[in-house]
């Protein structure tokens, strides 16, 4: 079976934020990127009053585990930004923003060599305003006994290998030996390169496909560390990993949960409560590693996104339960595939408001396995997912 034609999703070239945010089909979008990746208890209380105040009471943590509320109208936006600058959550201006686009790996402690590095290449890239990288172009901080980002886009990472520390081109299969003391530097030596060796020509560009046209860097020929198996929901050194129903939360229940500590973000849709062992069931929020709705990833779909051809989570919900366990259901609202860039065992992209394409072992745009599928159809026969996978 071909494919169903749909338009083209828009692509717009620039990374959201908050100073520059993005109008959603339910208003602006205020993107955070709190520094560390963590809200102190009193910074997630007062963003949570804030999503209420001036949003619809709907938080999200995106794949690189930045925080947005969602909901914004655009009178509105000059006022949230100057409470959310109080509150130390926000840059000076659009360029540093978008500059300061560091992942960190949740599970450092204070003192450790990802929070050190994450504190300077922070200070390093504020303080490089000739730097123009394009607008997606970021940083992961990922050095604890082993990489745990490595599923995460980041286009210059900091690793550890069983020698010491490593600065890695995303797609190389070797990086750079550094130390605590150079690591920072090397990585922006490293940006710099791939501007000058005309990677991002017209201000576009991503590291990886780069890499994949020519070779790694000079003096890029360490061995990189073998990454961490995915992360469980859970108790950690640091705290508990709970999840979030499609990486999306309602103010009032991240609230509940700052009341029991600081809240670390992370890609993977779940958010870390520092030092929180204890927690009870709140709406949104999930705490069983077993639950069916860790199988499924929707993007925010329609109403809530400009672009969707159809809705999603209603559906991937529905389905969830149906899906085999160790298997994992995307829905998209369109092929843009904001919700899972990559494969997915099975994939429904909406190609009309109530139209599907299945893709099993694919990407939203690859040759689907079945077409022209209802939200009913769907639902009364959820074996259609799995047969002849
Ligand atoms: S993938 Fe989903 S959220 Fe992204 S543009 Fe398409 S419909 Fe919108």
């Amino acid at each position: 079976m071909s494919q169903t034609s749909a338009a083209a999703p828009k692509t717009y070239g620039w990374c959201p934020g908050a100073l520059r945010p993005m109008m959603s089909g339910d208003g602006l979008v205020v993107r955070i990127r709190p520094p560390l990746g963590r809200l102190s208890a009193e910074q997630a209380k007062a963003v949570a009053a804030l999503s209420e105040g001036f949003g619809n009471g709907l938080l999200d943590i995106s794949s690189r585990a930045n925080l947005q509320l969602r909901g914004v109208t655009e009178d509105q936006h000059a006022a949230l930004i100057a409470a959310l600058q109080d509150l130390g959550l926000v840059d000076t201006d659009i360029d540093t923003e978008a500059r300061r686009n560091v992942l960190v790996a949740p599970f450092w402690s204070s003192g450790d060599d990802t929070h050190l590095l994450a504190q300077r290449l922070a200070r390093a890239l504020v303080q490089a305003a000739d730097l123009s990288l394009p607008g997606k172009f970021g940083f992961a901080v990922d050095t604890g006994p082993v990489p745990v980002l490595r599923d995460t886009a980041a286009d210059i990472r900091i690793e550890r290998n069983h020698h010491g520390l490593v600065l890695v081109a995303d797609g190389a299969e070797t990086g750079r030996r550094v130390t605590i003391d150079t690591a920072v530097e090397d990585a922006i030596s490293l940006a710099r390169w791939f501007l000058d060796q005309g990677g991002a020509p017209d201000g576009r560009g991503r590291m990886r496909p780069f890499i994949a046209r020519r070779a790694v860097p000079p003096a890029h020929d360490t061995p990189l560390g073998a990454p961490a198996p995915q992360q469980g929901l859970g108790p950690v050194a640091t705290g508990t990993l709970v999840g979030l129903e499609f990486g999306q939360i309602p103010a009032h229940s991240f609230a509940a949960l700052a009341a029991h500590g600081a809240l670390r973000l992370t890609p993977w849709r779940m958010l870390l409560v520092e030092n929180a062992y204890d927690l009870s069931p709140l709406p949104g929020v999930i705490l069983d590693p077993a639950d069916a709705r860790l199988r499924v990833i929707a993007c925010t779909g329609a109403p809530g996104c400009t672009q969707a051809l159809g809705p999603t989570r209603d559906l991937a919900r529905d389905l969830a339960p149906h899906v085999p366990l160790g298997s994992c259901l995307h829905v998209s609202g369109c092929t843009k595939a904001c919700a899972c860039p990559g494969t997915a065992p099975l994939t429904l992209v909406a190609t009309g408001p109530d139209e599907f394409n299945l893709i099993q072992g694919g990407t939203t745009t690859d040759r689907p396995t079945l077409t022209h599928l209802s939200t009913r159809h769907l639902r009364v026969a959820p074996d259609l997912l799995t047969k002849g996978s």
